[in-house]
């Protein structure tokens, strides 16, 4: 099977840092998110697709493993790492992943970055998101509409890094030329509609510049997350793609390694004039009007759990401050650290707010936090008692 390729990854508009990390080496295309604090995100997402580069690029004998296998050991990986280095402590990732051979192709998926296949001008997903609010839309207690926009959708149930036990998804899928498939993080469909990824999916014939198309809609859009875009168009086998074979260090072979990876200042400034004319100035009037009324109607009696100076608290309104206007205030502060709780699967969106229906809720959110936080304490403290009961090992018995 011949693919030509394009691929883009960006840090957003808002983190200081990008935790995605992607992968495109022929026959292997990957996307990975990262979570986790200080660098751990970053380093999670990099060492789930190193293993899976290894274990599916480089099989050492005739013992190459299933890709699931291969999942299964980049998370195994993840862990072991996290074990080894305390800064690294409670990272993971995300990781959807695909190998071409004959005219099929293999995913294997975990968490909720996303494999799109578009044919004829139809776009389908070909994964499911393993988070808690894709769960609610397939009991039907949620609509895929308001599931696009619940500020808790990026809450995982499943991640590389959490477990040594991992449930993998696996799904072959008959591909033929003319089809475009797309790798993505959930940077681009946490910002950007389906129908607006189609329609740009459909608009641009060149892989590459449908994958920096995706990337600046998300930035445009806000760009509140990292985001990663690998866009992969099946040719003729006698056609000839307009780029070379791509290159063996995992980024796209036509655009230079450096701008495939870099943070595009540039253009990002160049664009800010045109910004904010379209969105500050002629809309202002009208927002202005539509938050007094929103306020009064809904926002006083939302409730939800953020993060006020780097420490949890509870929050009355909505987490957003449009054109700098507070729509929230705190009414509850605790001692959780933030960095602390945000390093475990269940609460990575808290720095963007986890709502609550009630204050009772949101009562009950944080103390769930307290005694998760608590319970890891303990074993960290059991892990220490066992350590030096280890190294105190034959000299432990000349306690006075
Ligand atoms: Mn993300």
């Amino acid at each position: 099977m011949k693919l030509q390729v394009g691929a883009r990854t960006d840090v957003g508009r808002v983190r200081q840092g990008n935790e995605d990390s992607y992968m495109v080496h022929d026959p292997l295309y990957a996307v990975a998110d990262g979570m986790g604090g200080h660098q751990g995100g970053e380093v999670a997402s990099k060492i789930a697709l190193e293993t899976l580069g290894r274990l599916t690029l480089e099989p050492s004998g005739d013992t190459a493993p299933s890709l699931v296998d291969a999942v299964r050991q980049a998370n195994r990986d993840v862990l072991e790492k996290a074990a080894t280095d305390p800064g690294l402590h409670g990272m993971g990732t995300t990781l959807t992943a695909l190998v071409t051979g004959g005219e099929r192709v293999l995913l294997a998926h975990v968490g909720d970055s996303r494999a799109y296949l578009m044919r004829d001008g139809r776009m389908d997903q070909l994964t499911e998101d393993h988070t808690v609010v894709e769960g609610l839309v397939r009991e039907g207690r949620l609509t895929p509409q308001e599931a696009e926009i619940h500020p808790q959708r990026s809450i995982l149930t499943r991640a590389l890094g959490v477990d040594g036990d991992i449930d993998v998804d696996e799904t072959t899928h008959d591909v033929r030329p003319g089809d475009r498939i797309l790798l993505c993080s959930d940077g681009l469909t946490g910002m950007v509609s389906e129908q607006e990824i189609q329609r740009i999916m459909a608009e641009l014939d060149d892989p590459q510049r449908a994958a920096e198309a995706l990337v600046n809609a998300a930035n445009d859009a806000g760009g509140q997350d990292n985001i990663t875009a690998v866009v992969l168009d099946v040719l003729e086998d006698d056609e000839t793609a307009d780029t070379s074979p791509v290159a063996a260090e995992a980024v796209p072979a036509e655009a230079p390694a450096e701008e495939a990876w870099s943070a595009e200042e540039p253009p990002r400034r160049r664009r800010w004039g045109l910004r904010l004319a379209l969105w500050v100035l002629i809309p202002v009037v009208l927002v202005v009007g539509a938050l007094a009324a929103a306020k009064l109607l809904f926002v006083d009696r939302q409730w939800y759990v953020g993060v006020e100076g780097e420490r949890v608290a509870i929050f009355r309104g909505i987490p957003a401050e449009p054109l700098g206007i507070e729509l929230d205030s705190v009414v509850q502060e605790t001692d959780i650290p933030a960095a602390e709780i945000s390093r475990f699967a269940d609460y990575r969106g808290v720095r963007e707010g986890i709502t609550a229906e009630s204050r009772e809720e949101a009562e009950s959110i944080v103390a769930e936090m307290e005694r998760v936080l608590a319970e890891q304490e303990a074993r960290e403290r059991r892990q220490e008692q066992r350590e030096e009961q280890q190294d105190g090992g034959g000299g432990g018995g000349g306690n006075p």
